[in-house]
């Protein structure tokens, strides 16, 4: 038995069989074989090997045929390696002494050598690093198969183990049997975890190795909620949580009675809570779990599904399905915010540098008008349904604001030209997810109609600390008191000015923050839909009063550790379990 501790993202505990993907998304079914199963692997190695070597001679042939022999020679490589005895030689010996399937022993040898191609002083040597990963990636394709065809065919629930999902392929784990899933990157407020989470799978990221400790078929019990995974778990741990899940069944039918009461305090100050939701299914089960409506709508999740661009009746569909399924209530529809962790096919052609403060988000709409304008419309088509509104993400200027503005003028014009009815006075917000538009909030709250934090990105941008990098996971917080002093700030502003003020990032369903965010004056939390009766309970159980005396108390502590510990004491006082 093994236990391995990562980053909570995604609550619950489950219990099933593992299934490992590698590095490069490779399934390997098993890390190991029987005596009896040896000559059949070393068979299929020759096979892959013919078969690799096949494939780039064609490759080689086409290439020189188009594009001359000079640039076919960029095959030599990866030929020598493939022909190469001794590295051959080095995986068959693998298979024969220490029993390691085909794919496992391909594996492990062509990492090796990435390994060592990674420590070579020469950069030009270096770069080899992708060839030799080429190499291993084909090799695999034909030893085991790539995982998006599997995953879809699994025939028994399972837990996936992996070393990274992308958004889109975490996305589509909703068709598949998967239970659980343990990552050996990410962090809380991945894109990633945000989908696993939003379909309830529990979900332990940042745990270094684990796609290298778990092989596929061991037993595994993923604890979502304390970020534990338990590879080959012996009775006793197993007798343990299975009573554990039946302890959070009994909780969560619990805090489901909440559902039609108010989120009002013991001394009757009613905060309004809603859902974020990335999928148009969703918004039936936000409803269900007691959302007010939808304030955050992640639109480029219409994108990161499918492999061409949605069309503006696509748009207009999936707008209409969330609109109708939340029946009056308030639909926030947040504009495209691709790029970062979320690239379409076309962008992930041109890898930025540095992802987060290149083009995503409304930068990236500004300069594509035109698949902008087509959302624009869409969504002004669907303004006379229900109660809409448009909310722009990451805005760092006026300018930008502007200039959106603008966009979604040009798509009104269109609209009216072709005759086609909408709302003009629809509201328009924006994301305050950059400390820039922070400290521009007054100028700012001039020109819009509800403001929303984005705390997932503010965090980021305000500490310096990349959201998605486990390495520096610990420096990612809520507790730290600047972003705390700046919350504060944009708070009191909107309050002043007095637009509406939400919170939609992942903090908002975080039952540690629900007294300082309160006690700020934040009136409406934005959060994953499983999220609300938790945090509907909590304030519930408290008064306005204490939430004020706590959020004074924080904003004069130095340290994110004292803001940690004293939120998570004065929140155990009132609701023991939420913690
Ligand atoms: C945020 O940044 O807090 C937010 C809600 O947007 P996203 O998580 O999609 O970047
Ligand atoms: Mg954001």
């Amino acid at each position: 038995m093994e236990i391995k501790k990562g980053i909570a993202v995604s609550p619950g505990v489950v219990i099933a069989e593992a299934v490992v993907l590698d590095a490069e998304d490779y399934r390997i079914p098993r890390k190991t074989v029987e005596a009896g199963e040896v000559e059949g692997e070393l068979e299929r190695l020759a096979e892959a090997f013919e078969t690799s070597i096949r494939e780039l001679d064609s490759l080689r042939d086409a290439t020189a045929h188009q594009l001359g022999k000079d640039i076919a020679s960029i095959f030599d490589f990866h030929h020598g390696v493939l022909t190469q005895q001794s590295i051959r030689e080095q995986i068959r010996g693998m298979v024969r002494e220490r029993y390691c399937s085909a794919a496992q022993a391909v594996h492990e040898v062509l990492q090796g050598y990435q390994r060592r191609f990674l420590k070579m002083k020469d950069a030009l040597l270096r770069e080899r690093v992708k060839d030799v990963r080429d190499i291993e990636r084909r090799l695999l394709r034909h030893l085991v198969g790539n995982v998006g065809e599997d995953l879809s065919r699994l025939e028994e629930p399972a837990i996936l183990i992996a070393h990274d999902l992308t958004p889109s392929q975490s996305a589509n784990l909703a068709k598949t049997r998967i239970l659980g899933l343990a990552m050996d990157v990410g962090g809380l407020t991945t894109h990633t975890a945000i989908v696993v989470r939003s379909m309830g799978i529990p979900a332990v990221m940042g745990l270094t190795d684990i796609s290298g400790v778990v092989s596929g078929g061991d037993t595994v019990i993923l604890d979502g909620t304390k970020g534990l995974v338990v590879v080959r778990p012996d009775e006793t741990m197993l007798a343990e949580y299975r009573q554990e899940k039946e302890r959070i069944q009994v909780a969560v039918l619990g805090l489901n009675e909440l559902k039609d009461k108010p989120a009002v305090t013991r001394d009757g100050v009613e905060v309004s809570l809603v859902a974020n939701i990335e999928f148009p299914y969703e918004a039936r089960k936000a409803i269900e779990k007691g959302a007010q409506g939808i304030g955050l709508y992640r639109t480029e999740f219409l994108y990161l599904r499918s492999e061409v661009e949605p069309t503006e009746q696509e748009h207009v569909d999936a707008y209409r399905e969330v609109i109708h399924a939340v029946g009056g209530w308030p639909v926030v529809i947040r504009t495209l915010d691709l790029g970062a962790d979320k690239y379409t096919q076309s962008q992930s052609l041109e890898p930025e540098r540095n992802p987060f403060l290149g083009l995503r988000s409304i930068r990236y709409c500004l300069q594509n008008l035109e698949p902008f304008k087509v959302q624009l419309r869409a969504i002004l088509r669907t303004s006379l349904e229900g109660d809409v509104r448009i909310m722009f993400p990451l805005i760092s200027s006026l300018m930008e604001l502007r200039q959106a503005k603008m966009a979604l003028g040009d798509a009104m014009e269109d609209l009216e030209e072709t005759g086609i009815p909408f709302r003009r006075e629809m509201p328009i917000g924006i994301m305050v997810e950059t400390p820039a538009a922070g400290l521009m909030i007054r100028e700012l709250l001039r020109e819009v109609d509800f403001v929303s934090l984005g705390t997932n990105d503010l965090i980021q941008y305000t500490v310096a600390v990349d959201r998605s990098n486990e390495k520096v996971a610990s420096l990612y917080t809520a507790s730290h008191p600047a972003v705390l002093r700046l919350l504060r700030d944009v708070v009191r502003e909107c309050n002043r000015a007095g637009v509406p003020c939400s919170l939609c990032g992942e903090m908002a369903g975080e039952p540690m923050y629900t007294l300082f965010l309160m006690g700020i004056g934040l009136k409406q939390f934005s959060m994953a839909p499983g999220d609300i009766p938790e945090i509907k309970k909590i304030i519930r159980s408290t008064t306005m009063a204490h939430a004020t005396k706590v959020a004074k108390r924080v904003l004069g502590f130095d340290t994110d550790r004292q803001v940690t510990n004293y939120l998570r004491d004065e929140t155990r006082k009132i609701a023991p379990e939420a913690l």
